[in-house]
């Protein structure tokens, strides 16, 4: 193996670091730019309903988490150790951790499915 091989994405991958993200004006998802390509959307709903943190984990080991998210909005989003964002959710759950590694990982994915 050596240093330069093409090794999994890390969830602190600098490369996955996009060079902007934007809140969209109603507040509906996120629209991240790297470098010169395209810029991605990602939605609100898919972001909240993809939340990986301890409580929602264990909602949905609990088959407790809802199957949709529907008109739910970004309140606020703060940057996380230079690799991820915390985003802040219209029903007050502000405990996901996003690395973009994830979001790199997911536009890299075909269609608009966004299911972890
Ligand atoms: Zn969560």
């Amino acid at each position: 193996m050596t240093a330069h091989a093409q090794a999994p994405t890390s969830l602190f991958d600098l490369d996955a670091v996009p060079d902007e993200v934007r809140l969209t004006a109603a507040r509906d998802g996120l629209v991240l730019t790297w470098g010169a390509e395209d810029p991605i959307p990602f939605a609100a709903e898919a972001l909240r309903a993809s939340c990986r943190c301890a409580w929602c984990t264990r909602q949905r080991a609990d088959n407790r988490f809802p199957d949709a998210f529907p008109g739910i909005a970004i309140t606020h989003l703060a940057l996380v150790a230079d690799y991820a964002l915390n985003l802040h959710f219209s029903d007050g759950h502000a405990r996901g951790i996003y690395p973009f590694s994830t979001f790199r990982a997911r536009a890299a994915a075909p269609s608009a499915e966004q299911n972890p």
